[in-house]
């Protein structure tokens, strides 16, 4: 069910028992313990092996204050660096480092983060910003309109460099908006804005072959 914008979601608080009984979430997914959660992956057909029975990677993360924490069990799908008015102001900082995974690669293992709700002043569409009660860190997003991805912001993971940033993965978007003297990497693609449009319309990169500096309108 659908908030207004602007309406906080503060849900249940820490169950020190999360770990081992299926507790609804207020993302409206559920945690699972490990067992149960590949079991319905498989079930569903939408998960091959996880890499943590794979002997790959599972990535943890979590808020300042400890009392919820996540954990990524794929690569992500890609990672987007956005640089628009709503990453700034919610991140108190010039950009946001979003590495995308699929919502059921994703899981929250303790604690239950409460969510903000905004409308998105370029679709129209919800943005649920998942973020601890207690400390208020920001940890998560999922979408309204991408409903089966969620975004991590990436500084909350333990080790922020895990997965890496390259030019077949990822992307800078409203570099228009970019703090002043912001530099692009060489060899990324860049976007005035959105990668595509509202309809789904890819837009053109732009790829700069060697660092740029953007913001104070330029984009190209
Ligand atoms: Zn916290
Ligand atoms: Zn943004």
């Amino acid at each position: 069910m659908l908030r207004t914008s602007g309406e906080i979601d503060t849900g249940p608080r820490g169950n020190p028992d999360r770990r081992s009984r299926p507790v609804k979430t207020s993302v409206g997914f559920q945690c699972f313990s490990h067992h149960r959660w590949l079991t319905l992956l498989r079930k569903l057909g939408r998960c091959s092996p996880s890499n943590r029975e794979a002997g790959m990677g599972v990535y943890e993360g979590g808020c300042l204050c400890g009392a919820v924490r996540y954990e990524t069990l794929a690569d992500p799908l890609r990672v987007t660096t956005c640089h628009c008015r709503f990453c700034q102001r919610a991140t108190g900082s010039a950009y946001v480092v979003e590495p995308i995974f699929r919502t059921v690669d994703f899981r929250v293992t303790q604690g239950s983060p409460s969510t903000y709700n905004h409308r998105s002043e370029g679709s129209g569409k919800l943005v649920y910003i998942h973020f601890c009660a207690a400390c208020r860190t920001k940890l998560y997003m999922t979408f309204e309109r991408f409903q089966t991805s969620c975004g991590v912001y990436a500084g909350t993971f333990d080790d922020p460099n895990w997965f890496e940033i390259g030019d077949s993965n990822s992307k800078h978007i409203f570099i228009e908006a970019a703090r002043h003297e912001t530099i692009l990497p060489p060899g990324i693609p860049a976007f005035s804005q959105h990668a595509m449009t509202n309809d789904g319309a890819p837009q053109e990169p732009m790829v700069f072959e060697e660092p740029r500096v953007v913001g104070r309108g330029v984009t190209s």
